[in-house]
C-alpha cells in the first residue's frame, strides 16, 4: 500500500473503514473540531478509482454522517499519486452487458446525499481528479486544490460522456459553454485555469490544507457564482443556438457515425440543460446506451492496449545519462523528452547550428507540454549541447539519430568503440536499415538494438524497440523501461523491413500514390481515409512525414521484402527531385503555405474500391508481421498502429477490425483486388491461421 499523504493531520488517526476493516477503501476519522475526514485509499493499488465498492462504502459513511452530523465533511485522497483516476473501466464490460442503469443510479444517489448534507462539504484535490473522481469533487460545496491539481472529463475518449452527475453539476458551477467544452474535448483544466473557471475555490500548498479546510468549514470561503451567460443559457432557445455551433465544431473532429458520445451530450444539454432532474435522468439513460456501443467497446479496448504497452515499460531502467548523436528533427526531440523526464542528456552533432536550434526546440516543447517555469528551467539545465562528444564516456545509453546512411552510421559506431562506459547500451533510431546489419558494427552486440521513435517524438507515444539477432533480453527490458521512464509506450518487435509500423503503413501510402497516378484526385483519396476514421488521409500524411523519407522507406521495403509491392510512383520521385518534400518544404502534393490541408471532397464519383484498396493492404501487412513473428500478437499490432499512426481508434485497431469484419470477407476482397489490380493484393498466407 502506498504511503498516505495526510501527515498534516497530526495525531488524528484515520482508520481503514468504520471498524478497521482491512478490505475497506476509505480511511476515516473525526478531528477535535468535529470535522469528518474521508480519505480514499483504494485497496491493492497505487491509484484511486471510483469503483462499485468505493461507492458502496462511501454510501455507508454518508449514512453514518447523516445520523451524527459533523461540523463539516472533507473528502480527499490518501494516495500520493493524486485524487482519483475516474471510474473503474475494467467493470464497464459487465455494466454494458448487464445494464448500467441500476449501478449508475446507486452512484447518483450517494452523490446526491453528499450534496444534500446540511454541513459544509469540502473536497481537497491533489494531483488529477478525472471523470468520476471529478464528479465526486463536484458534489461537494467547496473544492480546495493543492497546487498542481488538475481536473478533466476524459470519458469522451472512451466513447462516453460523464455519467455520475458531471453533465449537470459542472454546467451549474461554471460557464456552461466552458463546461461543455471540457466534456466534449476531454481537455484538462490545470490548477490556475481550474480556479479561473470557477471549478476550484482556493489553491493552497499542501501545508496550508488544514487551514483552508477550517476556513471552508466555517464557510469563510466565497463560493463561485455563475455569470449572466449561464443564466441566458437557462433558456432553451439560447442553448439551441450554442448547441448548433458545438455540433458543427465537433463534426470537424469526430464524425457522428464514428463517435456518437459528444452528440448525445450536446442533445442532452440542449434538451434538458434548464432542468437538473431531467438532465440527471437523461444522463443516466444516455450513458447506459453509449456504454453498449461498438465505439465505446473499441475505445475501451484502446485504453487497455495502452495499459498493456505501459505494463511492458515498468521496472527500473538504470539510465541516468543519455547521449544523443545527431541534433536533427529526431535527436532533438528525443533529447528534450528525456531531459523533461529527468534524465541527464548530452546532445552531440557535427555542426553547431543544429545544437542551438535543438535547445530552442526543447524550450518550445516544455511550453507545449505546460511545464512550469521551474520545471522548464530544470529540464533545460539537464540538456547539454555537447559538440565534442564528452557525454559518450559517461552515458548509460547512447541513441544514434544521425542521417539514414549505413556507412555514416557505421563510421559513428566505429568511433564509439573503446569510448563507451562499461555496460552502456547503444541504440539506433534507424527507420529503414536492418538492425542486424548495423549490429555487426556496434561495439557490443548484446547491448545494441533499434529504438525507433516516430516524428514528432514529443507527440507520438509509440517507440518500437527492435531486437537484433545478438541483442540480449536485459537490453530489451532496459530500453522498454527507459521508454516508460520518458513517457513513451514501447513495442518490442523483431528486425524486419519497416519493422511493424512502417511495414504496415507503407502499402497504404503507396496505394494512394498509385491511385493519384490513375487520376483519382488527392482530396478524394484523403476523404475516403478520413471517412474510414483515419486522423489524416494518406496523401496529407505522406506530405507530413516528408516525401523524401516516405520514398526512402518505400525503396527500402521494395529492396528488402520478398513480396509484390506497388510500383514506386514517378510523380513521387519527381516531387522529391524537385525538392517539394511536403510540409517541411512548404509544398508536396499539397500546398502547406496556408497550414494543414483539410480535404473534404464530394465522394459521389469516388471509385468503389477506393477504401478497400487503401486499408486492406495495411491489414495484409499486419498479418504478415504476425506470421513472421515480428510482432507478438494482435494487441501489440493494434496498439502499435493506433499509438504510432492514430489508426481509427473507434475501430479498435487493424487486427480487431479485420476480425470484426470477418477474415473470410477480407481474404475474398483481397483476391478480387488482386484480380483487378495485380499481385500486390495477394492475401498473406498468415490469414489461414486466423480464420
Ligand atoms: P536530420 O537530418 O534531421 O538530422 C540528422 C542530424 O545528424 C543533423 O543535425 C546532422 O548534422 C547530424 N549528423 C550528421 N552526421 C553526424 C555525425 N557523424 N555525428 C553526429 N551528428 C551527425 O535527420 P532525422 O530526420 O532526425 O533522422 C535521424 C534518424 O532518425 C535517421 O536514422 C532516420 O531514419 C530516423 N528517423 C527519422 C524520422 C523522421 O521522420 N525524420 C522518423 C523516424 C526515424
Amino acid at each position: 500500500m502506498t504511503e498516505p499523504v495526510l501527515e498534516f493531520l497530526g495525531d488524528m488517526k484515520l482508520e481503514l473503514g468504520a471498524a478497521g476493516d482491512p478490505d475497506a477503501n476509505w480511511r476515516t476519522g473525526r478531528n477535535a473540531d468535529d470535522i469528518l475526514w474521508l480519505a480514499l485509499d483504494k485497496k491493492d493499488t497505487g491509484t484511486n478509482t471510483i469503483s462499485e465498492d468505493v461507492i458502496r462504502e462511501l454510501n455507508a459513511h454518508i449514512a453514518t454522517a447523516e445520523k451524527d452530523m459533523p461540523k463539516a465533511l472533507v473528502i480527499r485522497s490518501a494516495k500520493q499519486s493524486g485524487f482519483a483516476a475516474g471510474a473503474d473501466i475494467g467493470s464497464f464490460d459487465a455494466m454494458s452487458d448487464e445494464g448500467a442503469t441500476d449501478l449508475l443510479q446507486q452512484g447518483h444517489d450517494v452523490l446526491d446525499r453528499i450534496e444534500a448534507l446540511p454541513c459544509p462539504t469540502i473536497c481537497v484535490v491533489h494531483g488529477a481528479a478525472l471523470g468520476a473522481g471529478f464528479e465526486l469533487a463536484l458534489a461537494c460545496d467547496y473544492r480546495i486544490a493543492v497546487d498542481g491539481a488538475s481536473f478533466a472529463f476524459p470519458e469522451v475518449q472512451l466513447g462516453l460522456h460523464p455519467g455520475l452527475g458531471g453533465t449537470f453539476r459542472l454546467p451549474a458551477l461554471i460557464d456552461p459553454t466552458e463546461a461543455m467544452t471540457m466534456m466534449l474535448t476531454g481537455k484538462t483544466a490545470y490548477t490556475k485555469r481550474a480556479k479561473s473557471l470557477g471549478i476550484v475555490d482556493v489553491i493552497v500548498e499542501e501545508r496550508h490544507v488544514a487551514a483552508a479546510v477550517q476556513a471552508a468549514a466555517d464557510r469563510k470561503i466565497d463560493e463561485h457564482e455563475q455569470g449572466l451567460k449561464a443564466r441566458a443559457l437557462g433558456f432553451e432557445q439560447a442553448r439551441s443556438l450554442v448547441a448548433r455551433q458545438m455540433r458543427s465544431q465537433t463534426e470537424k473532429k469526430a464524425p457522428k457515425e464514428h463517435y456518437p458520445a459528444p452528440y448525445a451530450l450536446i442533445d442532452l444539454w440542449e434538451e434538458y440543460g434548464g432542468n437538473r432532474d431531467d438532465m440527471q435522468r437523461g444522463e443516466i439513460e444516455s450513458f447506459a446506451e453509449l456504454i453498449k456501443t461498438d465505439t465505446s467497446k473499441n475505445l475501451r479496448r484502446v485504453f487497455f492496449l495502452r495499459q498493456k504497452l505501459k505494463d511492458a515499460a515498468r521496472g527500473d531502467d538504470d539510465i541516468d545519462h543519455v547521449h544523443v548523436i545527431g541534433a536533427g528533427a529526431m535527436g532533438t526531440e528525443i533529447a528534450a523528452m528525456a531531459a523533461i523526464k529527468g534524465k541527464r542528456v548530452t546532445l552531440g552533432d557535427v555542426q553547431t547550428d543544429p545544437l542551438g536550434r535543438g535547445i530552442k526546440q526543447a524550450a518550445q516543447i516544455c511550453l507545449d507540454k505546460h511545464l512550469s517555469r521551474t520545471e522548464t528551467r530544470d529540464a533545460l539545465d539537464r540538456l547539454m549541447p555537447d559538440p565534442h562528444g564528452y557525454g559518450i564516456a559517461q552515458a548509460d545509453l547512447i541513441i544514434e539519430a544521425a542521417p539514414e546512411k549505413i556507412d555514416l552510421k557505421e563510421k559513428i559506431f566505429a568511433g564509439l568503440k573503446g569510448k563507451m562506459k562499461k555496460g552502456a547500451i547503444l541504440a539506433s533510431n534507424t527507420s529503414s536499415l536492418s538492425v542486424d546489419d548495423l549490429m555487426s558494427h556496434a561495439p557490443a552486440k548484446t547491448r545494441f538494438a533499434g529504438l525507433h521513435f516516430f516524428n514528432p517524438v514529443s507527440q507520438i507515444d509509440l517507440v518500437e524497440i527492435v531486437k537484433g539477432a545478438g541483442t540480449n533480453a536485459k537490453t530489451m527490458d532496459c530500453l522498454a523501461a527507459f521508454c516508460g521512464a520518458i513517457g513513451k509506450l514501447p513495442a518490442k518487435v523483431g528486425d524486419y523491413p519497416g519493422f511493424v509500423v512502417n511495414r504496415a503503413l507503407t502499402p497504404y501510402l503507396m496505394e494512394a500514390m498509385v491511385l493519384m497516378d490513375e487520376g483519382v484526385p488527392k482530396e478524394v483519396i484523403d476523404t475516403a481515409a478520413l471517412r474510414f476514421g483515419m486522423p489524416m488521409g494518406p496523401v496529407t500524411l505522406a506530405d507530413q512525414v516528408g516525401l523524401d523519407i516516405g520514398l526512402h522507406v518505400a525503396e527500402s521495403l521494395r529492396d528488402n521484402l520478398d513480396k509484390p509491392m506497388a510500383e514506386i510512383s514517378q510523380t513521387l520521385c519527381g516531387k522529391v527531385e524537385a525538392g517539394n518534400l511536403g510540409k517541411k518544404s512548404g509544398k508536396g502534393f499539397y500546398d502547406w503555405s496556408d497550414g494543414t490541408p483539410h480535404p473534404d471532397a464530394d465522394m459521389d464519383n469516388a471509385p468503389e474500391d477506393l477504401t478497400d484498396r487503401l486499408i486492406l493492404p495495411m491489414l495484409n501487412a499486419c498479418v504478415e508481421v504476425l506470421r513472421c513473428e515480428v510482432a507478438k500478437d494482435d494487441d501489440q499490432v493494434d496498439g502499435a498502429m493506433i499509438f504510432a499512426t492514430g489508426w481509427a481508434p473507434f475501430r479498435g485497431g487493424p487486427m480487431h477490425y479485420a476480425r470484426s469484419r470477418g477474415v473470410d470477407d477480407i481474404v475474398s476482397r483481397l483476391k478480387e483486388l488482386k484480380q483487378a489490380y495485380g499481385p500486390r493484393f495477394t492475401p498473406d498466407e498468415g490469414w489461414q491461421s486466423l480464420g
